[in-house]
């Protein structure tokens, strides 16, 4: 009689930014070497791994029902082992708090030593608990897992952390200072994640204009996303975020030149009044945002543009937020990604006065979003009867029976197909439209 072994199975769940879902697939890739396979169902798992996210107040809230919710599966299977690792982890003091409310973790990681979770792992299966986050980062934590191999779409980092210090934001706190990757190092991860099949990459940094300038030589990010553009078998080049003060013209002019670079770029303003920029630190005015978004129109016609929206940061009056509405109104976004101000312990915008009251903000950001569903409605409409590149990701969730994927400009399109067009390149008639989401029929061949 011969005994098959079962091999153990691993879940993890990422929230958070592209960041954090990158730190993920490293996580569980580095769980996959140990043995473990990939799953989604939380009940059968023998470890599950939760990368976090501290970005907002009602993120880690989640995220704590959610570890809290853990426990009950742990007192089921004793063996399961729990891992969370990420910013929440991170943050100054934040890891004695957390082990005392939730015992039943077996593994506590900071952003700074993921590439030591295998470490972390084997001393956790044999010794019982492990809790380790590294103050600082001790080493450019370049990425020597292809963490995605095979995935049609892949998320590369080409710095860490961010220098800009924003008021509001926790980022620099728990993802330290920035360091950009070695070009070498990030054009050869995308050649062999080319190898497995991936044909999309984004290249994710906190602010990638600022890309290159710790480099020991003159190359920038417009100089990265030519050599990226060049790559053999890829067909599509993304990359976030952009802050405003580093867009470059030369940068504007490389996007507009390339190839596979989509014609999308997210340039968060995050609120529309100087007043509160000034108080946010984003080191720019309304004008200056303004004619950055200009000089992109104008070299690029065909852009799309999304944003991210802050309401009610501390001294935000009525007119201040008047003008957040008026720039989502003249700017004319894709889609705009929207928060209210949350207070985070450690940032200087915590500690300032005038902090706005929940009611307000919550006003405010209602009014917000509506105003930008009209705009995404309108941008959406203004589609319909033209067709698009879209790269064919899978089933859609909503409608199972037809296929999605986005166009050059990251809109979502909805449309019936056959499966054989999962994974290729398709042109799509846009033929009705929602705030969200394109619906059209399929007009050509595959790539
Ligand atoms: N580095 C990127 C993204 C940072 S976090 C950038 O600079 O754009 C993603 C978004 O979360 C930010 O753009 C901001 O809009 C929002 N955010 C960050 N801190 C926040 C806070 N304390 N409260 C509400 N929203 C916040
Ligand atoms: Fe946070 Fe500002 Fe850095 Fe973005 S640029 S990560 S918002 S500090």
């Amino acid at each position: 009689m011969s005994i098959t072994k079962v091999p153990k199975k691993v879940v993890t769940l990422a929230y958070g930014c592209q960041m954090s879902e990158r730190d993920a697939d490293t996580l569980t890739e580095i769980s996959s070497q140990k043995g473990y396979v990939r799953s989604q169902e939380l009940e059968q798992a023998d470890l599950i791994i939760v990368n976090t996210c501290c970005v907002r107040e009602s993120a880690e809230n989640k995220i704590l029902g959610k570890i809290g919710e853990l426990k009950h599966l742990k007192e089921a299977n004793p063996q399961l082992k729990i891992a969370i690792s990420g910013c929440m982890v991170q943050q100054p003091g934040a890891l004695e708090r957390l082990r005392k409310r939730a015992p039943h973790v077996d593994i506590w990681a900071g952003t700074h030593n993921i590439h030591e979770f295998q470490r972390l792992l084997e001393e956790a299966e044999e010794k019982g608990k492990v809790a380790e986050v590294w103050e600082k980062p001790r080493e450019t934590q370049e990425s020597v897992l292809l963490a995605a191999k095979g995935k049609l779409k892949v998320y590369v980092n080409i710095s860490y952390g961010c220098n800009n210090f924003c008021t509001y934001c926790i980022v620099p706190h728990v993802r330290g200072r920035e360091r950009s990757r070695q070009p070498e190092e990030i054009l050869a991860e995308i050649r062999a994640l080319v190898e497995t099949g991936c044909r999309e990459v984004t290249l994710l940094g906190q602010n990638v204009n600022s890309y290159g300038q710790d480099l020991d030589r003159a190359y920038d990010f417009a100089d990265l996303l030519e050599d990226v553009d060049s790559i053999d078998g890829l067909w599509r080049v993304r990359f976030m975020t952009s802050h405003p003060k580093d867009l470059s013209d030369k940068l504007i002019e490389t996007i507009a030149a390339g190839t596979h670079l989509c014609e999308h770029i997210h340039l968060p303003f995050q609120a529309g009044s100087d007043e509160i920029l000034k108080g946010m630190n984003r080191k720019y005015t309304r004008e200056y945002y303004l004619s950055r978004i200009a000089q992109i129109k104008a070299i690029i016609p065909q852009v799309s543009l999304t944003t991210d929206i802050i309401v009610g940061f501390p001294g935000e009056t009525e007119e201040d937020f008047e003008q957040t509405l008026a720039l989502i109104r003249q700017v004319k976004y894709s889609q705009a990604f929207t928060f209210m101000y949350s207070k985070r312990s450690g940032t200087p915008a915590a500690q300032m006065a005038e902090q706005i009251p929940l009611d307000i903000k919550k006003r405010r950001l209602q009014q917000l979003i509506t105003v930008q569903n009209a705009q995404s409605l309108a941008w959406r409409q203004e589609m319909i009867g033209k067709t698009y590149e879209v790269l064919v990701e899978g089933p859609s969730k909503s409608n199972p029976d037809r296929l999605t994927g986005r166009t050059r400009g990251y809109e979502l399109v909805v449309f019936p197909g056959e499966p054989q067009l999962i994974g290729t390149l398709v042109q799509v008639l846009i033929q009705d439209a929602n705030s969200w989401t394109l619906f059209g029929e399929c007009r050509a061949d595959r790539h």
